[in-house]
């Protein structure tokens, strides 16, 4: 086998005989932390019954061809803050300005058609977007 077949089979959801895992998160791994380059090179090496310059080959072609489709720790992290920020701004909802309350709607495009037809272009809820289920004010 060449180091491109073995990597071909890799791509092809290869498994580990013993633990049915596939060999693909094993790699990813290796990528990310680069103290487990080693243990990775065996694993292939293991695997598919190659030596070790043959392992170290696939490996190096894996990191080429997937390396830039998967984030660095770095890149992950700061997906996740992001993900967090948004977590957190949906948390903070938006208060009725005049008591305070946090039991508010709002008020959807469709509500808002539905206005203009019933009421007329006077109503009072046209270009608002919340209604407080408190007092009943709406912004
Ligand atoms: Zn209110």
């Amino acid at each position: 086998m060449t180091a491109y077949e073995i990597y071909d089979q890799i791509m092809k959801d290869a498994k580990d005989p013993e633990t049915g895992e596939y060999v693909d998160d094993k790699l990813i791994e290796a990528y990310y932390y680069s103290d487990a380059v080693e243990g990775c090179i065996a694993y292939i090496q293991r695997i598919f019954g190659c030596d070790s310059a043959m392992a170290r080959e696939v490996f190096a072609i894996y990191k080429e061809k997937q390396g830039p489709s998967l984030l660095t720790p770095a890149q992950a992290a700061a997906n996740n803050a992001a993900a967090e920020a948004a977590r957190s701004a949906q948390q903070n909802k938006p208060k009725c300005p005049t008591c305070g309350s946090t039991n508010i709607k709002s008020i959807s495009a469709l509500n808002c058609g539905v206005s203009v037809a019933v009421l007329g272009i006077f109503s009072k809820k046209i270009n608002k977007s919340f209604e407080c289920r408190n007092c009943g004010y709406t912004w």
